[in-house]
């Protein structure tokens, strides 16, 4: 087996839309109904991604950000990958992955990053402000991967990492010509 590989994968969006949740079910395998604003919290999580490849994942668990919060340096270097996460039961969640988006890419001064598109809450069905088509319109627009998850119901969670992964080896491999 090869060496493992380190990734560091942000994941970032607007208060409250189930960013911390995800992290823990991924993590720690739990789901706590309960609601303490993230300061920031970085995690350490090996996989094993495509069968046979060991990665060691650092998940940066950040506090909300609006679209007056500037970036902050930390998310932005250094970070391979994302997770931008809206709630699929708030509009002006969704709206935020574009804003913080560009805000990456501006800060970074690049034109694509890897990321995956995070529908969190998936299982507040009746309370969906977000069609999976806009999700899938976003996504394409912006080269990126897509999922619904939810972290109370513990579906999609660990697809979200290996998706984010997948993004980031598909460019890495493309740069080498592989
Ligand atoms: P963060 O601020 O984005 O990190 O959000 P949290 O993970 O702290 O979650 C905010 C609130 O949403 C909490 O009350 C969670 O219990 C709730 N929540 C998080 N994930 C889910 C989910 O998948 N489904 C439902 N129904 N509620 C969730």
């Amino acid at each position: 087996m090869p060496p493992p590989k380190r990734r560091k994968i942000a994941v970032l969006g607007a208060r409250s839309v189930g960013k911390s949740s995800l992290v823990r079910q991924f993590i720690e395998k739990q789901f706590i109904d309960s609601y303490y604003p993230t300061i920031e919290r970085a995690y350490v999580k090996s996989i094993n991604y495509r069968g046979n490849e060991e990665y060691i994942l650092e998940i940066f668990d950040t506090a909300g950000q609006d679209e007056f919060s500037p970036l902050n340096a930390q998310y932005a270097i250094g970070i391979h990958g994302y997770v931008l996460a809206y709630s699929i039961a708030s509009r002006n969640s969704f709206e935020m992955v574009q804003i913080l988006r560009d805000k990456i890419i501006d800060y970074c001064g690049v034109t694509d990053i890897p990321c995956v598109i995070v529908g969190a809450k998936s299982d507040l069905e009746s309370s969906r402000q977000v069609q999976i088509s806009e999700l899938e319109k976003v996504a394409e627009a912006n080269n990126a991967a897509y999922i619904e998850s939810s972290a109370k119901d513990d579906i999609n969670v660990t697809r979200v990492f290996h998706l984010c992964v997948q993004e980031i080896e598909r460019r890495l491999e493309g740069n080498q010509g592989v």
